[in-house]
C-alpha cells in the first residue's frame, strides 16, 4: 500500500472523469471543428466543458480559451501580452515565487528587450499591494501574480491587485492552476483580465488547461494555424481531455475541501505537538490553500527524511516538484528571506480528497520514527 501526498504536483484521475472521457476516444472521434452531424457532437462536448469551467469564474463562455495546459496558458499570457502592447510599453511585473512556467517566460522576455521587475514576499510569502503600487511605472503593460503558490501554498491578495492594476489601465495576470476550485475566484467582479487554469491538479487528465481572456484584453494569438479559439490558439481539439476537464470541474465539491483542510490542520497541530523545532513554511488558516503543508525539522535534511519516506512507500515532495530534481534551493522558499539550509531542508505535502485521518496517523508515525533514529 502507499500514500499519496504529492496532489501540488498532480492529482490521480477522478474514475467518474475518465468515464466521461471515455466516449470521446471511441464513438465520438469528430474533429470538433467539422460541421458535419459527427463533429458537432464533438464540439458538443467541448462547449459543455467550456460552459462549465467559465461559470466556476463567473467568465463568459467564449472568454475560455483551451490550451495544453497551466504551463502553456502562462507562456500565452506574459509573450501575447509583451508582443501585443509593444507601442505601450516593456515593463513587466512578477512576483519574486511565480511558478517556473512564469519565472523562466520573464527570464526569456529580458532577452527581448523587456524589463522585468520581480516583486519581494514576506516571511509567509505575502506580496505587499503597495509594492506593486510603487512598482508600476509608465510603460508598465502587465502585472502577473499567481493566485496560490505551488510549494507554500500562500493565497495572494490577487483581488486587491488586479483592482488597483484596472485603475491604472495595467493588463493583470494570474496563474490559478493550484487554486482552481479550492478558493473561489470572481473575474468578473474583480476586473481580472487573464488566469491560467489546469486540469491535472484537480483530479482531471494531464495536458490539458486554459487560459481566460477578458473581452477586450490586447492580447496575440498564441499558436497561428486553423481558426479554432477564435483564431487565438489553433489546434485541432483535444476533445476527450477537455471534456475531462470541464468533468473535473463539475465534481469538485466545498465539502472535499472540507475534509483537506481538516487533514492539514490536524497533520500541521500533531507535528507541532509531537516533533521539536518543526518549521511550517507559508501562510496559516484562510490564506493557504487547504491542500498544502511545507514544513522542514531542524537537523533533519528534506533529502533524507523524503528518501526515507519513499522507502515507506509515502510520497512526498522535496520543495516543488520542477526543482526537486536539481540541489538549486527553492526560489520561493529562499524569496521568503530563509537561508539556503532551511530552503533546502524543506518538504511539501500535498493533500487530495482521498487522503484519510489514518494516513496522516501512519505519516506522523513514520516522520517521528525516522527522525528518532536519525537523531541517534
Ligand atoms: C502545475 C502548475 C503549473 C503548470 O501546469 P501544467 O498543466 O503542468 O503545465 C503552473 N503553475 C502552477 C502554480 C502550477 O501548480
Amino acid at each position: 500500500m502507499s500514500i499519496y501526498l504529492d496532489n501540488n504536483a498532480t492529482t490521480q484521475i477522478d474514475p467518474r472523469v475518465i468515464e466521461a472521457m471515455t466516449p470521446f476516444f471511441g464513438q465520438v472521434y469528430g474533429n470538433a471543428s467539422s460541421i458535419h452531424k459527427f463533429g458537432i457532437k464533438a464540439s458538443f462536448g467541448v462547449e459543455y466543458a467550456r460552459n462549465l469551467i467559465s461559470s466556476k469564474i463567473n467568465a463568459l463562455p467564449e472568454e475560455v480559451y483551451f490550451t495544453s495546459g497551466g504551463t502553456e496558458a502562462n507562456n500565452w499570457a506574459l509573450k501575447g501580452v509583451f508582443i501585443s502592447n509593444r507601442v505601450k510599453g516593456n515593463h513587466i511585473i512578477v512576483s519574486s515565487i511565480e511558478h517556473p512556467s512564469i519565472m523562466e517566460v520573464a527570464f526569456w522576455l529580458t532577452k527581448n528587450n523587456a524589463e522585468i521587475t520581480y516583486l519581494p514576499v514576506n516571511k509567509m510569502g505575502f506580496v505587499d499591494i503597495n509594492d506593486v503600487n510603487k512598482a508600476i511605472k509608465k510603460n508598465t503593460i502587465l502585472v502577473s501574480i499567481m493566485h496560490c503558490n505551488n510549494e507554500v501554498g500562500t493565497i495572494e491578495p490577487i483581488e486587491e491587485v488586479a483592482e488597483l492594476c484596472h485603475k491604472k489601465n495595467i493588463i493583470f495576470h494570474s496563474d490559478a492552476c493550484q487554486s482552481f476550485t479550492k478558493v473561489d475566484i470572481d473575474v468578473r467582479k474583480h476586473n481580472i483580465n487573464l488566469l491560467s487554469l489546469n486540469a491535472h491538479k484537480i483530479h482531471g487528465p494531464k495536458g490539458c488547461g486554459a487560459l481566460y481572456i477578458k473581452k477586450g484584453t490586447m492580447i496575440e494569438p498564441f499558436m497561428h494555424g486553423g481558426g479554432q479559439e477564435n483564431g487565438k490558439r489553433a489546434g485541432t481539439y483535444n476533445t476527450p481531455a477537455i471534456v475531462g476537464f470541464g468533468k473535473a470541474v463539475e465534481i469538485s465539491t466545498e465539502n472535499d475541501n472540507n475534509h483537506i483542510r481538516m487533514l492539514r490542520d490536524y497533520f500541521i497541530s500533531e507535528m507541532q505537538s509531537r516533533i521539536d523545532s518543526v518549521t511550517i513554511f507559508g501562510a496559516t488558516g484562510d490564506y493557504r490553500i487547504c491542500n498544502n503543508i511545507n514544513f522542514s525539522i531542524s537537523g533533519v535534511p528534506g533529502k533524507k527524511l523524503f528518501i526515507e519516506l519513499d522507502k515507506r512507500n509515502i510520497h512526498v515532495s522535496t520543495g516543488s516538484a520542477c526543482t526537486s530534481n536539481e540541489l538549486k534551493p527553492s526560489h520561493v522558499i529562499t524569496a521568503m528571506g530563509f537561508g539556503e539550509k532551511e530552503a533546502h531542508g524543506s518538504i511539501r505535502i500535498g493533500l487530495s480528497k482521498w487522503n484519510t485521518k489514518e494516513e496522516i496517523d501512519i505519516v506522523i508515525a513514520n516522520i517521528c520514527q525516522i527522525i528518532n533514529e536519525f537523531r541517534t
